[in-house]
């Protein structure tokens, strides 16, 4: 699977804002986007131009695909689906994409950033529905129930994650028992439960114009 292997702080010195890519390292004054109030590169210092509305919703996008850690053919499919789907787009989207199991398994406070949470994943440590599930982009549903894989509980990771408790704040549609390291997805999630600073509208504006 292709992936952005170039250095993540950069990514939200771009956006001009924290995307949270990197766990602790965000929330500490070693984050890049607080020691360098600049976008990278060589001309990064210059002063930015007026964007224009086209720039503003391309920046939109490339934002909200940084923060889930997606590439551009993947988060333009998520766009085409969540277009054919009833209701409005935009939050069809973000429901989509906070519907994945890398991203539910950061809400539910494993992992200090999607990244992690991705690699956790992808090395077949969680079950859904009893099933073991290895594929990050799989869609959770209301009623599933997210479980650490039993032989993967007894892993350093798990066990120092068990007595440190859960530290994150569980949004309302989503539980989380740490001490058995067990899940359930109660609710689609709603859009006031995703919080990032995202304009849906903005992205939907872009894809509707290509
Ligand atoms: Fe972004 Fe985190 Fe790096 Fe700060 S430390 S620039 S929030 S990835």
């Amino acid at each position: 699977m292709a992936r952005y292997n170039d250095a993540s702080c950069r990514l939200c010195r771009r956006e001009g804002e924290k995307l949270f890519l990197k766990g602790d390292r965000c929330y500490s004054e070693k984050c890049s986007v607080v020691k360098r109030t600049y976008a990278p590169g060589q001309h990064g210092q210059q002063q930015r131009r007026k964007v224009s509305e086209y720039g503003l919703q391309m920046r939109e996008k490339q934002k909200t695909k940084r923060f889930y850690g997606i590439l551009e053919k993947q988060f333009a499919a998520y766009y085409e689906l969540a277009f054919k789907q009833k209701g409005v787009t935009g939050e069809n989207m973000l429901r989509l994409l906070e519907s994945r199991l890398d991203n539910v398994v950061y809400r539910m406070g494993v992992g200090a950033s999607r990244a992690e949470a991705r690699q956790l994943v992808n090395h077949a440590h969680f079950t859904v529905n009893g099933q073991r599930v290895n594929i990050p982009s799989y869609q959770v549903k209301p009623g599933d129930v997210i479980e650490v894989k039993e032989s993967s509980k007894s892993m350093p990771y798990f066990k120092n994650l068990i007595e440190g408790g859960n530290t994150k704040n569980l949004p309302s549609w989503l539980t989380f028992d740490v001490a058995n390291l067990k899940g359930n997805v109660v609710t689609e999630c709603p859009r006031e439960e995703v919080d990032l600073n995202v304009q849906e509208q903005l992205i939907v504006e872009f894809y509707s114009k290509s």
